[in-house]
């Protein structure tokens, strides 16, 4: 039985003696009670959300000034935006295109010159494909 079905038992009981400072009293606790389980599936949320966060940190490799996701067997994702990444834990894509010197953020437009030291370990992945890992 869940903290709502109980308190609705209890309820019932009070109604049922005919105690109104009881049901008043329970009716507050009950208000108390569905705050508490409304800031638990909050903070439950944001767990899951923090949790994605860390395993997607876990995965970006800083390097040329950038980010780049390592997506398994020395394959890489990116360049990502390290402006929005450090600054609000956002996944942001910058592009890349092989005609401009820049990889330009369309989020927050930062822009960084690629280096003239070469591609980082392995050439960024061509596709283009929107990433939203923190999204709601
Ligand atoms: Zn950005």
């Amino acid at each position: 039985m869940g903290w709502y079905e109980a308190m609705k038992d209890a309820l019932r009981v009070a109604d049922s003696i005919k105690d109104a400072d009881l049901k008043l009293k329970l009716a507050a606790v009950q208000m108390e009670c569905a705050k508490l389980s409304e800031d638990n599936a909050q903070l439950r949320q944001e767990l899951v959300d923090l949790r994605k966060q860390a395993e997607v940190r876990q995965e970006m490799d800083y390097a040329n000034d950038v980010y780049w996701r390592v997506a398994g067997e020395g394959k890489r994702d990116g360049p990502f935006c390290p402006k929005c990444l450090d600054g609000k834990a956002m996944l942001a894509r910058m592009s890349n295109q092989a005609s401009d010197r820049y990889w330009r953020c369309h989020v927050c437009d930062h822009v960084i010159e690629k280096s003239g030291r070469g591609s980082p370990r392995n050439s960024p992945s061509r596709e283009d494909k929107g990433m939203d890992f923190f999204g709601s």
